[in-house]
């Protein structure tokens, strides 16, 4: 049987079925945040996170614009520091496909506005074992 070679780039978002603690069922969009070298994940209105949070998506998901901006946050371990002792910031507004790195970033994107990158090929593959493929 003969290979398929795909030339398509990766997309640079996906839409994930989600449960949330309460069992309210909704969709959430990922991306790759270059700054952050992780993947963000953000709950689509009518759905919110189980902190309340949710956006408005438009376009598409080849060039996906969401409203208002995103602001993540985490506990973080400076060098040297063995519990944590400041918050990671990692704010954006995603418009027409573009990452807009507000100043509060703390990577070293602040203030960049860059193309949404396509998504790494681990997470196209989770994506495929979700689906019970
Ligand atoms: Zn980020």
């Amino acid at each position: 049987m003969a290979q398929q070679i795909t030339l398509m780039p990766n997309p640079i978002v996906i839409a994930r079925q989600c449960i949330n603690i309460d069992g309210r069922v909704g969709t959430r969009h990922y991306y790759w945040c270059p700054g952050c070298d992780t993947l963000h994940g953000i709950a689509i209105r009518p759905h919110t996170a189980d902190n309340g949070a949710g956006w408005e998506f438009s376009g598409t998901l080849e060039c996906p614009t969401y409203a208002p901006s995103q602001l993540t946050t985490w506990p973080w371990w400076p060098k040297g520091h063995d519990h944590p002792s400041e918050t990671f910031v990692c704010h954006t507004f995603i418009r027409g496909g573009m990452i807009e790195y507000l100043v509060d970033c703390m990577h070293d994107l602040k203030g960049q506005t860059v193309p949404l990158p396509p998504l790494p090929d681990w997470v196209l593959r989770e994506e495929g074992e979700s689906d019970g493929q």
